[in-house]
């Protein structure tokens, strides 16, 4: 394996599978199976988890919600949504644990660090729910922020596409896929990969992002080997 340690970070949207709300089990389910191959071959996982597919504190706020009303309702969705995972992991037979930023003991442990590393250490699946903690922040800064603080090798952004185009490939048919690309070209192309806080911190910490297509079975693993199947983004 070419990682030993990944911050796998999964958006609150992909949880939906094709439905328009909430969370599809039968995704869910897909994705344990991914996360158990990559774990059964001595990788260490955490993963940080959005909450789009439940609620954005940014679509509140167009409809007239205090902001940081908003942002508490969305950090309490990734939640919703890590226990979901959690329970779809333990389904399948793999251990985990559920650290939050927000503390709700009765749910999670809170976040600490230094039990992070030491569950991950143990082999158990570690994930991250509640964002940073911090309204105005979004789940990749959260992703970039935990990944930074256990020391991941890499952070890995499954998503529904299978890497970074030079512009939408939905929408313009010259577009073309990047296997590699620079932090700086990213930037000077105007490029969006994540947010600019989280990309920042990715930069100044040179933590290597790789964006790949989750929704397609093994791709986890061969990202995992080291295979180049969708877009890295290194220094
Ligand atoms: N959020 C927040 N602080 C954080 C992370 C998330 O306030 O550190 C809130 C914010 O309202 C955000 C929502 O939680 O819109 C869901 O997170 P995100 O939009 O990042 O989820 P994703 O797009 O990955 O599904």
């Amino acid at each position: 394996m070419k990682y030993k340690r990944i911050l796998l970070k999964l958006s609150g949207e992909a949880l939906m599978g094709n439905r328009q709300y909430g969370i599809d089990p039968e995704r869910l389910s897909e994705y344990a199976l991914d996360i158990k191959e990559i774990t059964e071959l001595g990788v260490e996982v955490a993963i940080v988890i959005g909450g789009g597919n439940i609620f954005r504190g940014v679509a509140g706020a167009m409809h007239g919600m205090d902001r940081v009303q908003g942002d508490h309702m969305g950090m309490l969705a990734t939640v919703i949504n890590g226990l979901a995972l959690q329970n779809a992991l333990e389904d399948k037979g793999i251990k985990t644990r559920l650290q939050t930023a927000i503390k709700i003991n009765e749910v999670a442990e809170p976040f600490i660090r230094r039990k992070a590393m030491s569950h991950l250490n143990k082999g158990r699946v570690v994930i991250f729910g509640g964002g940073t903690g911090n309204p105005y922040f979004t789940t990749d800064s959260a992703a970039v922020l935990r990944a930074i603080e256990i020391e991941a090798d890499v952070i890995l952004k499954g998503t529904r596409v299978d890497g970074i185009y030079s512009a939408d490939p939905e929408k313009d048919s010259t577009a073309v896929k990047f296997d590699q690309i620079s932090f700086k070209d990213v930037l000077l192309k105007g490029l969006k990969v994540m947010d600019t806080t989280a990309f920042t911190l990715s930069q100044e910490n040179e933590l290597p992002i790789i964006v790949f297509d989750m929704n397609k079975k093994g791709n986890l693993l061969k990202v995992v080997s080291g295979e180049n199947i969708g877009t890295e983004v290194n220094v």
